[in-house]
């Protein structure tokens, strides 16, 4: 049987992001979860039309369809764990420069009140979900997801994420997803992953 989405590799080792993330939980949420949803949507989909369609065209054939919920929710977590993997990267965080500097500070006033609001979005989401910055129509903010939910279907161009699913925290932090979100915007976040998605967004 042909593997038609392939599981891409992580752009760093699995211990990169150690101590904020630890090599034990990437080893599951890489290696078990993220690759649980290739395999699930690989399965799914054989011998259906979607069998040969790229990874985004599956995801926005099945937004919305209560007949293709699985299809949906496992194509669309390749996709934002992926896109979560590049939103991250050792020696990461700080405060952005260049074009998505200014554009955070025209967005949210300064780079301390963009971080605050982009954590306080990450601790609230109820339950499992995304925290997302992103671009629409030009201009940067915040939009939280629930379960598996995308902003590539809102017509939104996403530039960061963090995955505030429990599997992203839990063996490090148990309950403390406060302290997880905190770590990871002032040691990890990608701001040269948000300046590249920001360029291409136009
Ligand atoms: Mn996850």
């Amino acid at each position: 049987m042909s593997h038609h989405i392939e599981l891409p590799p992580l752009p760093y080792a699995e211990d990169a992001l150690a101590p904020v993330i630890s090599a034990q939980t990437m080893s599951f949420h890489y290696g078990k979860h993220h690759k649980a949803y290739v395999d699930n949507l690989n399965k799914l989909v054989a011998g259906t039309d979607l069998a040969d369609t790229p990874l985004e065209k599956v995801i926005a054939a099945a937004a919305g369809k209560a007949d293709k919920a699985g299809v949906f929710n496992n194509a669309a977590q390749i996709w934002n764990h992926t896109f979560f993997w590049n939103s991250l990267k050792p020696g990461g965080g700080g405060t952005p420069g260049g074009a998505v500097g200014k554009a955070v500070e025209s967005a949210f006033g300064s780079q301390e009140n963009f971080r605050k609001e982009f954590a306080n979005a990450a601790v609230t989401q109820f339950g499992s979900g995304w925290a997302w910055l992103v671009a629409d129509k030009g201009k940067l903010r915040i939009v939280k997801t629930g379960n598996a939910e995308t902003p590539i279907t809102q017509g939104l161009t996403p530039l960061l994420t963090i995955d505030v699913w429990e599997h992203a925290y839990y063996l490090d932090y148990q309950n403390r997803r406060a302290d997880f979100v905190a770590a990871v915007i002032d040691k990890l976040l990608n701001w040269d992953f948000a300046a590249a998605n920001l360029a291409r967004a136009g």
